[in-house]
């Protein structure tokens, strides 16, 4: 297995900022995986898994390793009257798979529709959009620990899935390079379209018991009209999470600002629309230099084709700052900053 050197990642990215990796390899062969392993352990590289590249800030120069997982196929391993167990190549992409789903009559995930990347980041972040989270139909996966040198099957609670979080984000951050998921899935299909935004689209359609592929293409007509396509201009989604406070907090800023848009959790707790503070800090639609925020959507930053990731950041630092000031709540990113 041979590495590439010098390789350019602007077009795998989709910031698009131009980044450079000192060595990129591609793998769908464990014993490829194995070697390549092998080779950063000796040469002591950092190592970054790259996927699609929608949730990373990369910045100019990528020192080490930079490994892709190309396993592919979907398979179902267990079906019955109302459930199928499926299993699907951490390199395939996400949508893709969505959409194979609907065509198999296998549901629980429409509501994830056209979120870019691949299926092995979906547990990484544990994504989630419209009131679905894949912690919902996730069954199990299987990864290799660079600690023990062995592939291992993880379950659901071991992911240790949270609100837009997992094992990979945090205790285990770097350790398992995820190879091939499981999800389970229903042959049944049971709506969810408790959020505003699909039930609004709906209503105006007119469709009262909308079918799985109604839902779907809600989620993507809506995708479409509000987040810019990366390929047009660069972003990586929501730029920063929605953050969750105590209840006396909540209360504290209805007080202030009685529209503020906040939903409370299972915990207790308060989850605040980043987007919505961002916005009345007057941020929406901001342009400062080659990068800036969203004119439909202030929680995106984007780069209009000549940004570098410090430029974004230091957006990113002013936005958080301003929040900061304006309502005393701090503002975390999230997509990943590489190097770090
Ligand atoms: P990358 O950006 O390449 O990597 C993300 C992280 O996962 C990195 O830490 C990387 O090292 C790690 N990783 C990647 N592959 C593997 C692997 N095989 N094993 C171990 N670690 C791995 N996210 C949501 O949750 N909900 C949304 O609705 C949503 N909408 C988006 C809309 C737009 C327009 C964009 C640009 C992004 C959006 N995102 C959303 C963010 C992003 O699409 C998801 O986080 C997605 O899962 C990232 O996949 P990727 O393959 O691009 O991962
Ligand atoms: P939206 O519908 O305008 O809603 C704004 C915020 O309010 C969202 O962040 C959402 O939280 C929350 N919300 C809305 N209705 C809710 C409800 N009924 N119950 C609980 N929370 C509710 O958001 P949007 O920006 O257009 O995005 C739509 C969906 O796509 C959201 O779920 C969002 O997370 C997802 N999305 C994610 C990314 C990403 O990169 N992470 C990018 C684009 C879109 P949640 O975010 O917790 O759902």
């Amino acid at each position: 297995m041979q590495w590439q050197k010098d390789i350019d990642l602007t077009h795998k990215n989709s910031f698009g900022f131009p980044a450079i990796a000192d060595h990129f390899a591609e793998v769908d062969q464990i014993e490829d995986l194995e070697s390549v392993l092998d080779s950063v352990e000796k040469n002591g590289w950092p190592l970054l898994i790259l996927g699609g590249g929608s949730n990373l800030v990369l910045r100019e120069k990528i020192p080490g390793a930079v490994l892709s997982v190309a396993t592919q196929g979907l398979n179902i391993l267990a079906d019955n009257e109302h459930t199928a167990i499926i299993e699907v190549g951490a390199g395939e992409n996400w949508h893709g798979f969505i959409t194979q789903l609907l065509q198999k009559g296998l549901h629980g995930l429409e509501n994830l529709a056209l979120i870019p990347g691949s299926v092995g980041a979906a547990p990484v972040q544990n994504i989630g959009a419209y009131g679905v989270e894949i912690a919902d139909c996730f069954h199990s996966l299987t990864a290799y620990d660079r600690i023990n040198k062995e592939l291992v099957q993880l379950g659901k609670d071991e992911c240790q899935f949270g609100y837009r979080d997992s094992l990979f984000k945090s205790d285990a951050k770097g350790r398992y390079i995820i190879w091939t998921v499981r999800f389970s899935l229903s042959t049944v299909f049971t709506p969810k379209i408790g959020y505003k935004g699909i039930s609004d689209h709906l209503d105006a359609l007119g469709i009262v018991e909308p079918s799985a592929y109604q839902v779907y293409q809600a989620v993507c007509d809506i995708r479409m009209g509000k987040l810019p396509l990366p390929t047009e201009l660069g972003n990586a989604g929501s730029f920063f999470e929605n953050p969750i406070v105590t209840e006396s907090t909540y209360q504290r800023l209805k007080a202030q600002f009685p529209d503020i848009v906040a939903y409370p959790d299972k915990a207790g707790h308060f989850k605040l629309a980043a987007g919505w503070l961002i916005d009345r800090a007057g941020w929406k639609g901001c342009r400062v230099g080659e990068v800036g925020v969203y004119d439909k959507q202030a929680l995106v930053l984007v780069n209009y084709g000549q940004g570098l990731a410090t430029d974004l950041l230091k957006l990113a630092e002013d936005i958080s700052l301003s929040v900061k000031n304006q309502f005393d709540v701090k503002l975390k990113i999230e997509p990943r900053i590489y190097p770090e």
